[in-house]
């Protein structure tokens, strides 16, 4: 859907038939994430990584930093593959080990 920001997201929903005012970010949250406002999609970087980064093994945390009354309000994101942890660096370009296999099985395939 698209989101409040203007992006698609796989993980908005929001629902306003019949009435309804209903939006929700359906990404898993960090523990010390504060709660999500429809106006954290505007930092949001999740559109640009899922986008980029359509491995099935990404996994994505937010955590939303509050900032100082509202002021620095922005959205952090922890990613990790489930195959094999934490993605150090950009996760737009993911996972060392997965691409690391991915070019050797394409290697073969060229052999
Ligand atoms: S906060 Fe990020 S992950 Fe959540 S709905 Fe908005 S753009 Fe998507
Ligand atoms: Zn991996």
């Amino acid at each position: 859907m698209i989101t409040p920001a203007g992006a698609e997201c796989a993980l908005y929903y929001e629902d306003f038939a019949r009435g309804a005012r209903m939006q929700q970010c359906r990404a898993a949250k960090h523990p010390r994430s504060a709660e999500w406002r429809q106006e954290d999609c505007g930092s949001c970087p999740v559109p640009r990584i899922l986008t980029a980064n359509g491995s099935p093994a990404l996994e994505l945390r937010l955590i939303i930093r509050p900032g100082v009354l509202g002021i620095g309000r922005h959205v952090e994101i922890d990613a990790w593959c489930s195959a094999h942890g934490p993605i150090a660096g950009d996760p737009c370009i993911g996972c060392k080990a997965c691409n690391a296999e991915a070019d050797e099985l394409l290697k073969r395939a060229l052999e």
